[in-house]
């Protein structure tokens, strides 16, 4: 059997991302999943690619984000032409709403940053945002409009990298929980998991919520902890909204099929992923403020997930310091799945030894909390 090149560890939307583009540039990779592909954070998220409306400020995550963004197209495509998928991605706009005077300042805040760096964004008056969707509440103050920042189907997307990385040739083993690095002489030489021991010299962790204490063995300190969002789904004969409308209580991402999917609540530091009447009842009075109509349609389902957030709300990506071979990418929080491609892309150029030049990744150094005290670190974690 041909040697591996690396272990994959996480088969949510990061883990897959990893594993598709490794084997796109001819690497033999395993990814490792302790349940089902994409049965955690990665199922349950809205997968809007908020780029743009999203970020508050220039930086590297907007950098990053805004590169991300930009490989989906030709992405769609592929992960077609490999695995018959359709990731769902649609361009129809996302409109950021004000429903408050403070809400507007900050919008006003937002466009004029979005202008220093040349990206498209304007506001629009709520007779504008009318026009383009009758729907909306008519005690909006008006919205600021992206049309670049779009949105696909999360649960397919996960999929289609898992299955894109398959019909490319990596192997993929569900129920297959790692328990533990082995490494020697500073480098990496493997996995223990539930079901044996895997070697190769590459080990990346993507086990998005649960990555800190893989890495703890490692001695290395990312701590990562889990904000519960919850959601639900809708459904009617015609689709209540063509755009996905974005406020700070909630957000509406229309679906094909007349689905419409609500979401999310934010509970920092619960791994219980019941979902709340409590959660829901809030989403549906947010909802409601921004879509009245939303009241006729027809219960679908709800569901939550776990974000993996951290420290300074960055995520980890890149080598560890000491460590040769140990790769980290993970807690990508509330933009996982708009930044999966381009966190797939940087680690299949690293693993090829390849360095980023465009993007400045400083920012996401994976000892960057090294000296975090342990008291503060162990309360997240
Ligand atoms: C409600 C909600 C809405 C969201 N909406 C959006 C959105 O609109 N746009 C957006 O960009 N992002 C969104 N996100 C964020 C996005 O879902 C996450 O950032 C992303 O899914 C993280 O992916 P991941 O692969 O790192 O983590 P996960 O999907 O959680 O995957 C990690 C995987 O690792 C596995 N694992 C853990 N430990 C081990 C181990 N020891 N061995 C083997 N396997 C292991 C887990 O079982 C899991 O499957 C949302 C999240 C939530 C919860």
């Amino acid at each position: 059997m041909k040697q591996l090149d690396a272990i994959i560890i996480g088969g949510g939307v990061i883990g897959s991302s990893i594993a598709y583009h490794m084997s796109a540039r001819g690497m033999n990779v395993i990814l490792l999943e302790r349940d089902r592909l994409g049965s955690q954070a990665s199922n349950a998220a809205a997968g809007m690619l908020a780029a743009q409306a999203e970020m508050t400020e220039v930086g590297p995550m907007f950098d990053l984000a805004r590169a991300s963004r930009a490989l989906f197209p030709k992405l769609a495509t592929d992960l077609r032409e490999l695995t018959g998928i359709d990731i769902g991605l649609k361009r129809k706009g996302l409109l950021r709403v004000a429903v408050t005077e403070a809400d507007v300042t900050e919008i006003q805040r937002t466009l004029a940053f979005q202008k220093t760096v040349g990206e498209q964004a304007e506001w629009l008056s709520l007779e504008q945002v009318k026009q383009r969707e009758p729907g909306i509440s008519s005690d909006l103050l008006g919205a600021m409009l992206v049309e670049e920042d779009g949105q696909v189907d999360a649960p397919e997307l996960c999929l289609a990298f898992a299955k894109a990385a398959a019909a490319l040739g990596a192997q993929i083993k569900e129920f297959t929980e790692v328990k533990s690095l082995i490494y020697a002489h500073g480098r990496m030489t493997g996995v223990v998991t539930s079901e044996g021991t895997v070697h190769a010299d590459q080990v990346i962790i993507a086990s998005g919520t649960w990555s800190g204490p893989l890495l703890e063995q490692a001695g290395l300190t990312c701590p990562i902890y889990p904000v519960k969002g919850e959601c639900f789904s809708v459904l009617s004969h015609t689709p209540l909204l063509q755009s996905t409308i974005f406020s700070h209580g909630c957000y509406l991402v229309p679906k094909k099929g007349g689905r419409l999917v609500v979401g999310a609540t934010a509970t920092a530091h619960s791994y219980d992923r019941k979902v709340t009447l409590k959660g829901i009842s809030k989403l549906l009075e947010s909802a409601k403020q921004l879509l009245p109509g939303i009241v006729e349609t027809e219960w679908e389902r709800a569901w939550s997930g776990l974000r993996p957030q951290t420290l300074d709300g960055l995520p980890y990506l890149g080598e560890h310091p000491s460590l040769k071979g140990l790769y980290v990418a993970a807690g990508h929080y509330r933009n996982g799945i708009l930044l999966s491609p381009m966190t797939g892309k940087l680690v299949a150029d690293w693993a090829e030894g390849k360095t980023e030049k465009v993007l400045s990744l400083e920012a996401f150094r994976v000892d960057r909390h090294q000296n975090v005290p342990n008291e503060r670190a162990g309360v997240l974690l």
